[in-house]
């Protein structure tokens, strides 16, 4: 962020960023932190549109991935062809699967295995992409 004042800021730029949702968003992204749940105006977001990374704008889910969870998060069934990378994330003593922006690597959340199946999401997988809503940035179609 930019501050400059020299004098006045022993603290870490985080606790002086002038706009506190930018600062979580950063730290979502950035240091793979995790945003509270229940959080994020994008787990009511049912328009039709494309989720990107809000690190570097690439495509990340089209909303017709997008299905309504219990957990808090904006959850997806699938990631666009390509664009979500995974790895292995054993943090909180748990084996999870940790999913990052393939092209710049920001955090977006974790991938578990009990999500909508094919009789019910369109799109289903089996999958459920739990993704932070900081993470994302939505742009609905036609805007
Ligand atoms: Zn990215």
């Amino acid at each position: 962020m930019n501050n400059r004042s020299p004098a006045s800021a022993p603290s870490p730029s985080l606790k002086t960023a002038s706009d506190p949702f930018m600062a979580a968003a950063r730290r979502a992204v950035l240091e793979g932190a995790t945003e509270p749940p229940f959080s994020s105006p994008l787990n009511q977001e049912g328009r039709a549109g494309l989720y990107s990374c809000a690190g570097c704008g690439a495509p990340l889910y089209k909303s017709s991935a997008k299905f309504p969870t219990s957990c808090g998060w904006p959850g997806f069934t699938q990631g666009t062809e390509g664009a979500i990378a995974t790895r292995a994330d054993h943090s909180h003593n748990m084996t999870r699967t940790e999913i990052h922006c393939a092209r710049c690597g920001g955090h977006l959340g974790h991938v578990f295995d009990d999500g909508p199946t094919a009789q019910e999401h369109p799109e289903g997988t089996t999958m459920r992409h739990c993704v932070n809503g900081l993470a994302l940035d939505f742009t609905p179609s036609g805007a």
